[in-house]
Parts: C-alpha cells; structure tokens; sequence
C-alpha cells in the first residue's frame, strides 16, 4: 500500500485537469447562488407580521392585500395608503407600528415600552428578512420576502 501511495503523490501534479473542471464548477455553483438568493434575502417586503410570545397577532400581505388581526390586542386604522396598527399589551401598554402599503415598509411609531423606547427608535423596517423588536413588551415586528416560492429553511 506504501509504494502505491508514494506512486500517486509522485503522479499528481498541482492543478491538473480535472480539479481545475471541480474547482470551476464550485465557483459557477456559488455564483449561480449568490445571483439567485441574494436578491430575495433582501428583496422587498412579501408580508409583514406581528407576534407577542412568538404567537402571531397580526400580518399583512402586501401582495394580496390579505389582513389579520387578532381584534383582542390589536386595533387598525387605515388612511391611504397607511395603516396604523396598534397593539394593546396590557396594563395600558401599547406599541403603535405605521405600515406604508405603496412603499412596502413599516416602523414603530410610538410606544410607551420603556424609557428608553427602543423599538421607536429602531430603523425603518424596508426589505424581506428584517425585524423589529420590543423587548419590554415581547412583540416582534417581522418582515418576509416577496417571493412566493421562496424555500423554508429551518
Ligand atoms: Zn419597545
């Protein structure tokens, strides 16, 4: 068997034919890749969500138009083109999120969650597989991707 083995590391040289088709093809696959998920990891926003303790309370699809609220904790508005969707948290705690339907964005516009009011002060949610969170009052403001066919991962 050592003789065998010496006699392939003589035979092989660096870069011969064949590693140099695996090695291309490795860097096309990446490419194809890169081209094909880049731009629906940070495409527009598909549908927009909203959960507290990981149960969704509210969504909207910006493609359909489809809504859900959950009308115990959640109240809507809508004028134009802007909806604003304010969750009641209990003990007079709310977070008030204002969602643009032509810009497919959203933010939190108020909330009296802490002092601090990090979630207000959160940027602009814009593009698929961002959030938002507030953590005093255990909500997540989500956004998905827009395509329909994206795959599930996880
Ligand atoms: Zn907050």
């Amino acid at each position: 068997m050592r003789k065998i083995d010496a006699d392939v590391i003589k035979n092989s040289k660096p870069f011969n034919k064949p590693d140099l088709i695996v090695y291309l093809l490795a860097a096309v696959l990446i490419f194809a890749l890169f081209l094909c998920c880049k731009p629906r990891a940070e495409g527009q926003i598909g549908k927009m969500s909203i959960s507290r303790s990981g149960e969704t309370i509210f969504s909207y699809d910006f493609t359909s138009g489809a809504m859900y609220a959950d009308k115990e904790q959640v109240s809507v508005s809508e004028s134009g083109n802007t909806l604003l969707v304010t969750v009641y948290t209990g003990e007079n705690g709310y977070n008030a999120v204002q969602i643009d339907k032509a810009a497919r964005s959203f933010f939190v516009k108020d909330a009296n969650c802490s002092a601090r009011k990090d979630c207000v002060h959160s940027p602009d949610v814009t593009k698929g597989g961002q959030s938002a969170v507030c953590v005093p009052h255990e909500l997540v403001f989500a956004a998905e991707g827009g395509s329909p066919d994206r795959p599930v991962v996880g």
